[in-house]
């Protein structure tokens, strides 16, 4: 026990206040600031309207809940914190992912939700840009344990979502399974099934063939639009892939599929290395089985760090974000790098990147290969109908390279960086459609 005012306090209480306090920082994020310096360096260019740069700083809206929910041990509650933040209400629903993680807090979860926004801008889907995260630990949590919270967490953010008002989908930490817990919850306060109330669910529930494919499948797309412009032949190139989750799997296995020699993967536990090329179907069988890819015998094992730094043509940063920055930005040996991950490169990063004739392939266009195919899901639901896994690619293919194209024709037209061309192309529709609605009242 210890003191507040001369009052005892319980260990939970003032757990509790600590926590709380903790909030004070809550704005105050990494992400938050790269996102804000992406955005401000483009506003800069284009010359942005001075109201619409302050407006597009912020979210139209945010809100904080606290989550109590049942551990499985003695019935002890724990109560942890989650978000949900809408960026831009003017082009229709807000869309983005939910995470959870023990870093999320608001301001890291404002930078994703307005990258969405750009990303659909982007990609011309009819959204503005959300994002929600839970502030916890998911792989110390039972399956029932996170069924909880997943629902605890619905409902208090029940009145913001919704088919036509924000849909959620899945982010880091967070799958299909989590989508079906959402849908169920939802479900069962209007009375009725609502499928589209949220996308990446599984398909017996009206997902998407090829949803979960969509973002590493995306970012190989984009890779070979890439490789298309410079003449290059995919299967004499070599590529490293960071990150071994949702995206980084299928981008690997995809990458393989089109004659790639993948010679790194990685996952939090560390990265194997393998010259000959990563034989991918054994690691499946392993990660299948232990979860990670720790104690995977063949190849060499190698940190993180050094899997960053590995010789390759293409290198896929897919896991988390901040991880090519000045520290190590100066020693990369790739000629392309595809962002599977948002945020992955610091803005001095980038710079440097630039300086040494690296090319950037930046998240909101390597990586929207995911909300596309949500968007897509999100049409079949609204149409009752259902399309075929090699309709879902074509299509998704098609808008891919599309937004490619653009992004390469800003860049040459505005002398800018493909990130910058393609945040230029994201602002600029989101401001001439703030424009068109005007100022109400
Ligand atoms: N979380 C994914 C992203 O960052 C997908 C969001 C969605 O499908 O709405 O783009």
């Amino acid at each position: 026990k210890s003191q507040l005012n001369g009052e005892l306090l319980s260990r939970s209480v003032r757990y509790a206040l600590e926590r709380a306090r903790a909030r004070a920082g809550e704005w105050k994020s990494p992400m938050l600031r790269l996102a804000h310096q992406q955005f401000l360096k483009a506003a800069q260019r284009m010359n942005l309207d001075d109201n619409l740069r302050q407006r597009l700083l912020f979210p139209q809206r945010s809100q904080v809940v606290t989550l109590p929910f049942r551990r499985d041990n003695y019935g002890q509650v724990e109560t942890v914190f989650g978000y949900r933040v809408q960026h831009v209400l003017t082009m229709g629903p807000t869309k983005g992912g939910v995470r959870y993680h023990h870093d999320v807090n608001l301001g890291e979860v404002t930078a994703l939700a307005m990258w969405m926004t750009w990303k659909c801008a982007l990609m011309h889907l009819p959204f503005g840009g959300a994002k929600g995260g839970v502030r916890v630990r998911p792989d110390t949590l039972s399956r029932q344990e996170l069924q909880r919270l997943t629902r605890r967490y619905t409902s208090e953010i029940i009145e913001m979502i919704g088919p036509e008002k924000d849909i959620p989908a899945p982010d880091l930490g967070t799958n299909e399974q989590t989508m079906a817990w959402m849908m169920d919850t939802y479900s069962e306060q209007a009375g009725h099934a609502v499928p589209t109330v949220v996308t990446g669910k599984p398909v017996v529930l009206g997902g998407s063939r090829g949803r979960k494919e969509a973002t590493g499948r995306g970012v190989v797309y984009v890779i070979e639009e890439a490789a298309r412009q410079r003449g290059w032949r995919l299967d004499e190139k070599t590529a490293v892939v960071q990150g071994y989750g949702n995206v980084g799997s299928h981008a690997a296995r995809y990458l393989d599929e089109l004659g790639v020699r993948v010679v790194g993967v990685s996952d939090h536990t560390g990265g194997v290395f393998d010259s000959k090329g990563v034989d991918l179907e054994r690691l499946d069988a392993h990660v299948a089985e232990v979860g990670t890819l720790e104690g995977y015998a063949q190849g060499d094992r190698l940190s993180n760090a050094e899997l960053l730094e590995l010789k390759c043509d293409v290198l896929v940063p897919a896991a988390v974000e901040n991880q090519i920055t000045a520290s190590n930005a100066g020693k990369l040996q790739c000629e392309l790098v595809a962002e599977g991950a948002n945020g992955p490169t610091s803005t001095e990063a980038d710079e440097i990147l630039t300086e040494r004739g690296i090319t950037v392939l930046p998240d909101l266009l390597a990586n929207a290969g995911g909300v596309t195919v949500s968007y897509f899901e999100w049409v079949q639901g609204i149409q009752n109908t259902m399309w075929t896994m090699s309709e879902v690619n074509e299509r998704l293919r098609r808008l891919l390279q599309d937004a490619y194209r653009r992004v390469v024709a800003q860049s040459e037209e505005l002398n800018v960086d493909l990130r910058s061309a393609a945040l230029i192309a994201g602002v600029d529709r989101v401001a001439r459609a703030k424009l068109m609605r005007g100022l109400y009242p």
